[in-house]
């Protein structure tokens, strides 16, 4: 074997190559599933021979995909460290430049370099900025020279039989709905593994990662601690839950204290929050336009949350004191649920399109801030787990069986059934609004007189709330959600083409 030091000093520059990484699947917390998977293919690696014998082969390729700072990374670098082998970065962004052919030629010395340390490992982040679809709109330029590199990669993965493949290519993006279809063939990343945002226990297990090598009082009250944290942060990512631990470890030390307490874990908690600072706590300081919008925002979402209540998450309480680019509503979790309805799930996402709805219903649509961004983006990615996770769509079988073989064009059609959901979800989103306007209106008052609302308030104006009858929006079945038939025959969607 070389010693990695003697990769050439041109490739050195986009390359980075690890002899070991030293990182293990105890470094991954939460998506337990995800683990057990790879875990599969790491003890194929090892005992390349023996499963061959069997006629068991490693995927030649892995694709990872979830939004950023899931710990796809960290997957990735993980199985190079649990197989043993040498791991070979690059990020798709750094094969595209402006000279023709430097594409190609990268993604040849990728190859070459893990190639002459078989067996190893390639891994190559946002694979998505050289391997989106040929022949779709060419954002930011360099189609030719994407499309070069792009085939370069499936030559590569294409020339190496899999009995004798020794490198195993793992890939991750969060754009799998741009990428090529040729790439998800048999034999190229046939393996997709879906990396998403951790649930309560999966919070609580990261943070128990990071923790350990951050100093609490007692074992008691860091489990304590991190139990609320993992509470308070829905919709957080592994990378932001490491950051709220690091800035808490900060504020520590800064305090000149010895250990980590609730203070500064809350405090790190509301900086990781907050895109906008204004420096100062209480809610006069904020502009008043930002006020009035905040309060409509949570009028809305707390609307929202009556009309489509869920008895497992009740609400308690709001307020426009901070400045935060998700509602500040809070909840309760309430233990005990045993299974959700395709109704549970579309109604989430109906509720969390409220404030991008509302804003656009009170201040125009050319005049959208960013507080309704991290809600919308919520409502796509409820919309989009929902088709692609659970089964209850028309293409959820499909999906599970062959990510692409079975539907042409499935990224594309999975794309337009997601667009379905979010219109659905507007539209009912806003025909709630318009029908309980007047509710709306009376706990943004509160809210902009008091700074807060608590949820029996806002149950009693719900409840009294002169309505205005709406018409119906779009076929809803018994639950309250789409009913598909409807529109498409009892078969499901009839495929164009
Ligand atoms: P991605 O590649 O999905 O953008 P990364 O792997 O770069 O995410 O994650 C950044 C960091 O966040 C990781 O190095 C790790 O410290 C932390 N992290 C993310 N997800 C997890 C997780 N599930 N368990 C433990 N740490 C995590």
């Amino acid at each position: 074997r070389r010693a990695l030091g003697s990769l050439g000093k041109s490739r050195a520059k986009f390359i980075s190559a690890e002899e070991s990484t030293g990182i293990t699947f105890d470094d991954f917390a939460g998506q337990e599933y995800i683990k057990r998977e790879l875990q599969e293919i790491v003890r194929i690696l090892k005992n390349d021979e023996e499963f061959q014998d069997k006629g068991i082969y490693c995927p030649k390729g892995v694709l990872l995909h979830g939004p950023p700072g899931t710990g796809k990374t960290l997957l990735a670098k993980a199985i190079a460290g649990e197989a043993g082998l040498p791991f070979f970065a690059a990020n798709g962004t750094d094969f595209v430049e402006m000279f023709v052919g430097v594409a190609a030629s990268r993604v040849k010395d990728l190859f070459a370099s893990a190639r002459s340390f078989t067996p190893s490992i390639i891994f190559i982040d946002e694979i998505d900025a050289i391997g989106s679809k040929r022949g779709g709109p060419d954002i930011g330029g360099g189609g030719a020279e994407r499309e070069q590199g792009l085939l370069q990669i499936l030559t590569e993965m294409d020339g190496f039989k899999v009995a004798t493949s020794q490198v195993l290519v793992i890939g991750a993006t969060n754009r799998l709905d741009i990428l090529d279809p040729a790439l998800l063939r048999k034999g190229r990343f046939d393996k997709i593994i879906r990396v998403g945002l951790p649930s309560k226990d999966g919070r609580y297990a990261i943070l128990k990662v990071h923790a350990r090598n951050k100093f609490f009082r007692s074992e008691e009250e860091k489990e304590t601690l991190l139990q609320e944290i993992a509470e308070l942060t829905e919709d957080f990512t592994g990378a932001e839950l490491q950051n709220i631990l690091n800035e808490a470890g900060i504020l520590t030390a800064r305090k000149d204290l010895d250990y980590i307490g609730q203070e500064e874990l809350l405090e790190a908690l509301k900086r990781q929050k907050g895109t906008f600072e204004t420096g100062q706590e209480d809610s006069t300081a904020m502009p008043e336009e930002l006020k009035l919008r905040l309060a409509y925002r949570e009028a809305a979402v707390a609307v929202l949350a009556c009309y489509f209540p869920d008895p497992y998450r009740p609400f308690t309480e709001t307020d426009i004191k901070s400045i935060n680019s998700q509602p500040n509503m809070r909840y309760t979790e309430i233990s005990g649920k045993v299974f959700s309805r395709k109704s549970d799930f579309v109604n989430a996402i109906v509720r969390a399109c409220a404030p991008r709805v509302i804003e656009e219903e009170m201040f125009g649509v050319d005049n959208l801030c960013w507080i309704s961004a991290k809600a919308t983006l919520e409502a796509s990615r409820r919309a989009e787990f929902l088709i692609l996770q659970t089964g209850m769509t028309a293409y959820g079988k499909a999906y599970y069986r062959n990510q692409s073989d079975l539907v042409p064009n499935l990224a594309a059609k999975l794309e337009a059934l997601r667009d379905e959901y979010m219109r659905y979800a507007v539209d009912k989103c806003s025909s709630v609004l318009r029908e309980y306007h007047s509710a709306v209106e009376s706990i943004t008052d509160i809210l902009l007189d008091k700074g807060e609302i608590k949820a029996e308030e806002i149950w009693d104006i719900y409840k009294r709330a002169p309505r205005i009858p709406q018409p119906a929006v779009n076929v809803v079945d018994e639950y309250g959600a789409l009913v598909y038939a409807g529109r498409w025959g009892i078969h499901g969607i009839t495929l164009p083409g």
